[in-house]
């Protein structure tokens, strides 16, 4: 059974309030909750947490700047870093 995390909930789906929580190091949107006080999250389970799945989190985050065919996969993974490194410090 999939618990919660105590990672800090923050927005992330698209909301300017926090709509993301971590379950076993994904992010789920809490906005899919299909009924009122249920905690049956329907969207979400593919993006890594930043906050305890760091390592995936940057891979993917480095991933996505190389697939933009602007950063070397040096300059990208260095980039991916800071952003995840700046995400944390925001939202801790
Ligand atoms: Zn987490």
């Amino acid at each position: 059974m999939p618990k919660k995390t105590q990672c800090p909930e923050f927005p992330y789906f698209g909301a300017i309030y926090p709509d993301a929580c971590c379950i076993d190091g994904y992010l789920w949107d809490l906005d899919s909750c299909d009924s009122p006080g249920s905690n049956l999250l329907t969207s979400g389970g593919d993006d890594p947490c930043p906050f305890c799945n760091y390592d995936e989190a940057i891979a993917r985050c480095a991933d996505a700047l190389w697939d933009d065919g602007e950063w070397t996969r040096k300059s990208a993974d260095k980039e991916a870093r800071r952003r995840i490194r700046a995400f944390q410090a925001k939202h801790r």
